[in-house]
């Protein structure tokens, strides 16, 4: 059983501070390990060990840089059956599902490749006379990542492949659910040419994610994960003078137009809201079908389809969706369920009943889909998280289009339809960060950033893309005058060009 401790300096130190928590393996719901929750001294050992290997390595030049990743990528797709095989293991979801989650980072690997040319400056020749002005970037330090666990290979390499192509060294703080894959990524580092220090992982909590917060060398932190933990570590972070983007929950509307192809919307609606047990923040928890006759012809053909849906064991390569992440996780999307059904939403199809044979203890729920939702029940209003789907019934695109820019989250939303003219007016006018026109999960590519809007997010700047090179550097802009025949005369009102 793994007992993972943390990794600092480029090796595996065992964790001091004497607290620790269960590791559970979801399918079987069983402890499969335990993980050191670090205390406030460990994190800042981590830190003084990540600043002195940053001036190193801020100095080695972009592209060698870069080929590290180069190298890394090549370790990514020999170990790409272990790590999918731990990580579904350690999450939950199954092999094939653990493999998009570690291809969706490794293409934020292969997009900073570009950091050369990324990182490149401005420059104009002759702004003034015998003067050139020009802008370079340059890394900020030491940076920190804090992430969920329901990515626990994506958005790790999310975080730390921009930061340290741009020239800082990385603290990774992962989700104490789901360490593993984590722990994996920076060994791999260190194999493919990272000196140590530059990428340091600390295992923990809220003790150790305070810690990094307040520690003075920690110049910008990435965080991802609940709504209420991402304001509180923007706050804090930001109080401290610290960079910080924060990315919290989501929930995705998917409008469904008369003219929408149905057996093509259900398809897409049923992967993108059960998949990963409904655990991601771009799943697609509220469907909207605009008139009375949509709404029918959807739950005509999406009850029977939620209802084949196939639970199964993380190993189980037939399985659509395995199990949730904690018992808690199951425990809590249970009492949204008697909520919804309590504030008079129609269970049109009820997993509650679901139990996996041969794995009795493990943190399954079965498919829930829900008709008849209204704006006023918590089941629309919070995450659940969950394989929980809401049908709230419109009765005009306009009353949708209202629903998906009123609600407090704004992180992905589509719209089906086989209407230009109201695709483009839906992208012109939703108020949500991530827009699929026919598409259901419309996550960015690695090539341009991600991330919502209103509560989805807190702080500036998205994650990977463009957005991430300029999060992880900081600009200088030079003004420079070589001396040829200005070597008297004083200036004394503001240098105009
Ligand atoms: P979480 O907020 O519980 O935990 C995220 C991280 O914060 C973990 O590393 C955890 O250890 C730490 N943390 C938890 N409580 C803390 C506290 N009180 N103080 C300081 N740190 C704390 O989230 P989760 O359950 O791991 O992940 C699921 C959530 O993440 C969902 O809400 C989902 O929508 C969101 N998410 C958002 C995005 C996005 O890009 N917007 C992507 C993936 C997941």
């Amino acid at each position: 059983m793994p007992d993972y401790g943390h990794f600092i300096g480029g090796k595996h130190v065992a964790g001091t501070s004497g607290r620790h928590a269960d590791l559970f393996w979801p399918m079987t719901g069983e402890v499969a390990g335990s993980v050191a929750l670090a205390s406030a001294a460990e994190v800042r050992a981590a830190v003084e060990n990540a600043r002195d290997a940053q001036r190193d390595w801020a100095t080695v030049n972009p592209q060698r840089r870069a080929r590290v990743f180069m190298k890394f990528l090549e370790l990514i797709h020999r170990d790409m059956e272990p790590l999918a095989t731990l990580l579904a293991h350690e999450h939950g979801k199954t092999v094939a599902d653990a493999k998009g989650d570690i291809q969706r980072g490794y293409e934020v690997v292969e997009f900073v490749m570009g950091v050369p040319h990324l990182m490149k400056g401005e420059f104009t020749d002759g702004a003034g006379p015998d003067i050139d002005a020009y802008s370079i970037r340059q890394p900020l330090g030491v940076t920190a990542g804090i992430t969920p666990f329901n990515f626990p290979a994506m958005i790790p390499m999310w975080k730390f492949a921009p930061a340290i192509a741009c020239g800082n060294s990385f603290i990774l703080k992962p989700s104490e659910r789901d360490p593993g894959v984590p722990m994996r990524l920076a060994e791999l580092m260190i194999e493919a040419g990272l000196p140590a220090g530059v990428l340091n992982v600390v295992n923990g909590d809220k003790e150790a994610v305070d810690a990094l917060l307040d520690d003075p060398d920690v110049k910008a932190i990435g965080f991802v994960g609940s709504t209420p933990i991402a304001e509180y570590i923007y706050g804090r972070g930001a109080s401290k003078g610290k960079r910080v983007h924060a990315f919290g929950g989501a929930k995705n509307h998917m409008v469904i137009m008369p003219d929408a192809d149905m057996d093509k919307t259900v398809d897409a609606l049923i992967g993108a809201g059960y998949g990963s047990a409904g655990q991601r923040c771009m799943a697609i928890s509220v469907a909207v079908p605009v008139g009375a006759g949509t709404a029918d012809k959807l739950m005509e053909k999406l009850v029977p389809r939620v209802e084949a849906l196939k639970i199964g064991p993380s190993t189980d390569a037939s399985a659509d969706y395995g199990p949730m992440i904690t018992q808690a996780a199951v425990d809590k999307a249970r009492m949204y369920i008697e909520s919804g059904i309590a504030e008079g939403a129609t269970l049109a199809v009820d997993g509650r009943g679901f139990k996996m044979q041969g794995y009795e203890k493990g943190f399954y729920l079965g498919s829930c889909l829900f008709d008849n939702v209204t704006e006023d029940m918590r089941i629309y209003k919070e995450e659940i998280f969950a394989p929980v789907l809401s049908v709230l019934r419109a009765k005009s695109y306009d009353e949708a289009l209202r629903l998906c820019n009123d609600h407090e989250y704004g992180n992905g939303v589509a719209i089906f339809t086989r209407d230009g003219d109201a695709a483009r007016d839906f992208v012109s006018k939703v108020q949500v960060g991530m827009v699929g026109v026919n598409v259901p999960i419309p996550t960015p590519l690695a090539y341009y950033s991600f991330g919502g809007w209103k509560r989805s997010v807190f702080g500036d700047l998205n994650q990977h893309g463009p957005d991430a090179i300029r999060f992880y550097t900081k600009s200088k802009n030079v003004t420079a005058r070589w001396p040829s025949g200005v070597k008297e005369g004083a200036e004394f009102s503001m240098p105009t060009m």
